[in-house]
């Protein structure tokens, strides 16, 4: 049996007096596509990033992939990481004055690819985005939902399992913003799990499921509401 995706079991972050993150525990499977949605500073970063195997927790459990986090090394997690996990946030994070086709075949680099074929992928990432036109333009001749677009070439290069979005339409427009999630929704389609941010509650109520933050606490997730609410049914009948 394929393990989920994600695993977090009573994780939490906490920086100080703050607490980020509070006794989260959630399990995603593979394909699915998820919203995590929240007030600013309810913890939606802190928890993708946590996900993602870019922080580890204060406390508590992860795993991606069925890889137990804290049982590896950093560099360990690096390789889980770029075998496992693309990223795409809200600030396209594209080098200027670099042709889109060179930015995308970068995510490469240190894949042991060779440079032809790190530009073949790459191309034929863009061309899934529906970028083929825009392969030598920069990044200063990209509308920001192109731009966006570009991120997420880069970031289902090597066709990685998992997707990570922070607010990947934060910084667009609304037209582009419905471009963008149309293309998550066609990559989750294809088979990639995908978790995006959002602070629109109606983007997040748009998708297959919904977990909700709120100070650090998942408020409520639907794919386990009917589940606890049986249970208190059940509960209250035995
Ligand atoms: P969101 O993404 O929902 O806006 P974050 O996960 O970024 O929320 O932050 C949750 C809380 O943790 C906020 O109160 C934020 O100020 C705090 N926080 C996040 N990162 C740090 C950090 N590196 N150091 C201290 N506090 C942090
Ligand atoms: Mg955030």
């Amino acid at each position: 049996m394929t393990p989920p995706v994600v695993e977090l079991s009573g994780v939490s972050q906490r920086y100080g007096e703050v607490v980020a993150l509070a006794d989260a525990h959630l399990v995603i499977a593979r394909g699915e596509l998820v919203a995590i949605v929240g007030p600013s500073g309810s913890g939606k970063s802190t928890m993708l990033n946590i996900m993602g195997t870019l922080s580890r927790p204060t406390s508590g459990h992860v795993r991606v992939d069925g890889h137990a986090v804290e049982e590896l090394s950093d560099r360990e997690l690096s390789a889980l990481r770029a075998g496992t996990i693309g990223f795409v946030f809200q600030q396209f994070h594209l080098t200027s004055g670099i042709p889109v086709l060179d930015s995308v075949a970068d995510g490469l680099l240190y894949s042991g690819t060779t440079r032809a074929r790190r530009r073949r992928l790459a191309e034929a990432a863009l061309r899934r985005v529906g970028l083929g036109h825009r392969l030598y333009h920069e990044p200063h001749q990209l509308s920001g939902g192109e731009k966006q677009r570009v991120a997420i070439a880069r970031a289902v290069l090597g066709d990685p399992p998992l997707l990570l979005a922070d607010e990947p339409t934060g910084a667009l427009d609304s037209r582009s913003g419905a471009t963008v999630l149309e293309l998550l929704h066609e990559l989750n389609d294809a088979g990639t799990t995908v978790v995006v941010i959002t602070h629109d509650r109606d983007v997040a109520a748009s998708l297959p499921r919904e977990v909700r933050l709120k100070d650090g606490r998942i408020q409520h997730d639907s794919a386990t509401a009917g589940r606890e609410m049986a249970a208190v049914t059940s509960g209250a009948e035995g």
